[in-house]
């Protein structure tokens, strides 16, 4: 699949619930309306969509939400899938989650050849973690972690910056991520979604962050690229790499290789634009066969845009998008 820009899309993050057992403050609002469970698609409904976009070329597909180990029988689908990797058509089977149900399931996914997870965690101070997570345990989250890292996986932890609540701490966070093996990458508030809250309030630019981690170490750049928002250093002091997702104060689109299946079946062409097209009735309405599936998957593709519009420039100002990251699939 290659999209007018001349990117090749090669990644699939596939949302499977809208639901999440937190409600992190620059994520949701305190109290979400969530999709009636009736308007999901069904298990054999995302694996059906999944195989479509791996048959097309996708290689690698990352399952997220919401929180995806609070859908039931996610593991299921997760097994299902990982056939693909089995056979060769996919590269990559992989999840983004809280990591607060990751004890129970760390075997299974390890089992189902998952590999790495991203995992979030925006502070590893208790009484912070549960003040932006609303209400979240940090040491379930820890013990999630060691569970995954046991059975063999590579953990990368993800940390939205936070003016008010991480940014004087994300320092030490990365030097606990690198001390123990995992990778890190810091991600600027991106405007999705009414909040409750002002992200004005919340958004720090990462060039700031960046200058504040400039005194504390040495930073080299490495060339490597994942397709992704990322840009990435080593600390030369934990020999750990650290990557920054930075969607306002750097554009990341120019080498996009992704797209975004909502759990409704709505395909995103980019994460900041409201543009989609609807899967679920392409699917529902050809019950028996996946051609008019592929047509409009390469429809989709080929209204791929160049890129996003985000910015955080003054108080009050409304979100870019008024979806959730979490209906998106972050
Ligand atoms: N619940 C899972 C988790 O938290 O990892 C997966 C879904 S969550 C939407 C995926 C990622 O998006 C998380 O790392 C989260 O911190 C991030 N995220 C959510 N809302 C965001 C926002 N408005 N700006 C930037 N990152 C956001
Ligand atoms: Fe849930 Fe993830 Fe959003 Fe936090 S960031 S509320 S864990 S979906």
């Amino acid at each position: 699949m290659i999209d007018p820009f001349g990117r090749s899309v090669t990644y699939l993050r596939l949302s499977v619930t809208d639901r999440c057992d937190l409600r992190c403050t620059y994520c949701m609002s305190e109290k979400m309306t969530f999709l009636p469970k009736r308007d999901l698609l069904t298990l054999e409904e995302l694996d059906r969509l999944s195989t479509a976009f791996i048959t097309k070329g996708v290689r690698k597909l990352r399952i997220t939400g919401g929180e995806p180990l609070v859908r039931k029988d996610v593991l299921n689908l997760i097994d299902s899938l990982s056939r693909h990797l089995k056979s060769g058509a996919l590269d990559e089977l992989t999840l983004t989650t809280n990591g607060t149900q990751l004890k129970n399931h760390a075997a299974r996914l390890a089992r189902a050849g998952v590999r790495r997870l991203n995992v979030s965690i925006d502070s590893l101070i208790p009484e912070t973690y549960a003040r932006v997570t609303r209400g979240g345990d940090l040491g379930g989250v820890l013990d999630g972690i060691k569970a995954a890292t046991d059975e063999g996986m590579q953990i990368k932890i993800n940390a939205v910056a936070l003016k008010q609540d991480n940014a004087d701490e994300l320092g030490d966070m990365i030097e606990w991520a690198h001390g123990e093996g995992h990778d890190f990458t810091v991600i600027e508030a991106m405007p999705m979604g009414e909040i409750g809250e002002d992200r004005f309030d919340q958004y720090i630019p990462l060039s700031l962050i960046q200058e504040q981690f400039e005194t504390r170490w040495q930073l080299t750049p490495l060339a490597h690229r994942t397709g992704g928002p990322a840009r990435y250093v080593r600390v030369e002091e934990t020999g750990g790499q650290l990557g920054f997702i930075t969607p306002l104060t750097h554009n990341f689109c120019e080498g996009c290789n992704r797209v975004r299946l909502t759990c409704t079946g709505q395909l995103y062409m980019c994460l900041g634009q409201e543009d989609n097209a609807d899967l679920r009735a392409v699917m529902r309405d050809n019950p028996d066969s996946d051609e008019a599936l592929a047509s409009a998957i390469d429809e989709a593709i080929s209204r791929k845009p160049k890129g996003h519009d985000f910015v955080i420039d003054r108080p009050g100002s409304a979100p870019a998008v008024p979806r959730h990251m979490s209906v998106t699939g972050g």
